[in-house]
């Protein structure tokens, strides 16, 4: 049975930092995911905004290890090679409602959140020019910005995978055994030990807790419905734009993606966990609110409907050490938990080292980040076909995506197996057609390199072939 000093439970954006911080360390690792990919739960599904720290209760954990994420991020996407952009966030309202925003401005302060201002009418409208008319005032906050959640999810476990990780995919914990100084952690008949456990599981934290007779945690399950609109549409908002956040959430924005798409949502619907189906009224929704803020969006160009379904534990992030073990749980990451997850794992590795865990010297590997052959000059691309012509052969239409791109994804640390695991990471079936052009040449790309047939192949995960 391998042997680490560290096992993760759940490779979702908290597992994955936690899995970076410690194999950066020098500490033997290994992070256990249920699914076929990681960033598989409401990693993959969510706004993709770094909060600048407005929003939390002031002396929450919310509000500390939002602050410090936020702070973190920048230099984070630098050491991964991965995008962020920094446009800062907005909330708007209209001049009945500017006590309310007077009061998330001074929230803010209290927080520790840096450069916020209230800017007023015309500001606004010239930096925002699809502002819905009845807005008038807005506070920006410089420090919010967007990235891709599920990109950076992976990228996390791609640099602790280089850096002497272990990840282990389709292994869905079912039983921990306390044996003498080690936990034995089982999915099934496979096993590992370590002498640290740490759950992440989201959804799955009572599943996992309950495991080692750690408390149950009061959770509920709120859903989030998005519309993605077509790159066509980029430039209709320049950064996340927010009504009043009410007690029922951060209401429905629209925002930019990373990747120049338009973003409409979420909704805050109760829901069961894992139910991430969208319902006309969720899009009727969506449709109604979100023109509270900004001009009738082109619907037209709607090109899918997701959802994420937030954890939510009463108002705050469960974060906790069990007494007398070596066993520390997180549960209720809701929203700003994207945002806050490399401070939950700052705070996490320190307690755990002051709990004896023991950190070697390290010399650290950077990650490969994917190329983009469609950001590159055209000198530039040409030379790289010349010594890789698979880099001349385009496979997604819409996303101008190479098989060269597609081979280096599937060449990549976490060796991903399925359609949804490699559009996580150099998107093809992303746009306009969603794979209605490229899909088969993917799963052809797909079944050669790992010698299968065809009808194995997955779309995300067992059970979802998609050839028949
Ligand atoms: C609609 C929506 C919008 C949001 N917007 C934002 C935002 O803009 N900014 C922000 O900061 N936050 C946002 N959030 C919150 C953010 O998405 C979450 O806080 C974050 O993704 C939680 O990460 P996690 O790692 O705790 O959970 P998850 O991403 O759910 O990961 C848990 C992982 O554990 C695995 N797992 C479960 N059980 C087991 C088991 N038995 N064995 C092995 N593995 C297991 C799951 O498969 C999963 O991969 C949003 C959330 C939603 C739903």
């Amino acid at each position: 049975m391998e042997e680490f000093q560290v096992a993760i439970i759940g490779g979702g954006i908290v597992g994955a930092c936690m899995f970076s911080e410690l194999t950066r360390k020098g500490v033997s690792c290994v992070l256990l995911e249920a699914a076929s990919d990681v960033s598989n739960g409401s990693t993959k599904a969510n706004s993709g905004i770094v909060h600048a720290g407005y929003d939390p209760v002031p002396n929450t954990l919310k509000a500390r290890f939002n602050i410090r994420g936020n702070q973190l991020y920048p230099a984070m996407c630098a050491r991964l090679k991965i995008d962020i952009l920094q446009c800062g966030t907005l909330v708007v309202t209209d001049e009945a409602n500017r006590e309310g925003l007077n009061i998330l401005y001074e929230r803010g302060l209290a927080n520790g959140v840096q450069g916020m201002r209230i800017i007023e009418r015309d500001e606004l409208h010239t930096m925002e020019p699809n502002l819905a008319d009845n807005i008038d005032i807005g506070l920006y906050a410089p420090t919010g910005a967007v990235i891709s959640p599920y990109l950076t999810c992976i990228a996390l476990c791609e640099e602790g995978v280089v850096n002497g990780g272990k990840v282990l995919l389709n292994f869905k914990v079912d039983k921990i055994e306390q044996q003498g100084d080690n936990y034995q952690i089982f999915a099934q008949d496979k096993s590992v030990s370590a002498k640290y456990v740490i759950n992440c599981a989201g959804v799955g934290a009572n599943a996992i807790n309950a495991l080692v007779n750690a408390p149950q945690v009061p959770l509920k399950y709120v859903k989030g419905e998005y519309l993605l609109l077509d790159k066509s549409q980029n430039g209709f908002v320049n950064r996340p734009i927010f009504p009043l956040p009410t007690k029922a959430g951060k209401g429905i924005l629209a925002l930019p993606t990373l990747h120049g798409n338009i973003m409409l949502g979420p909704t805050a619907i109760p829901c069961e966990a894992n139910d991430t189906t969208v319902d006309a009224e969720g899009i009727a929704q969506i449709k109604q609110k979100v023109e509270l803020s900004v001009k009738k969006p082109n619907y037209k160009k709607v090109i899918k409907l997701f959802a994420g379904v937030r954890v939510i534990s009463g108002d705050d992030f469960v974060v906790e050490h069990l007494p007398n073990t070596h066993y520390f749980y997180t549960a209720g990451i809701c929203s700003p938990g994207l945002t806050a997850a490399p401070a939950i794992a700052e705070y996490l590795v320190d307690e755990m080292i002051k709990d004896g865990l023991t950190t070697a010297p390290h010399t650290f590997v950077s990650r490969k980040p994917y190329i983009s052959t469609e950001k590159l000059s055209k000198k530039e691309l040409k030379e790289l076909i010349k010594q890789n012509p698979a880099y001349g052969k385009i496979v997604c239409r819409c996303e101008r995506i190479t098989e060269g791109e597609i081979l280096d994804a599937l060449n990549s640390p976490l060796h991903p197996t399925d359609v949804d695991a490699i559009k996580r990471r150099v998107r093809p079936t992303m746009g306009r057609c969603q794979g209605g052009f490229c899909l088969p040449k993917v799963i052809k790309l797909i079944a050669k390199h790992y010698g299968i047939a065809e009808e194995r192949v997955c779309l995300n995960g067992q059970g979802s072939e998609i050839v028949k």
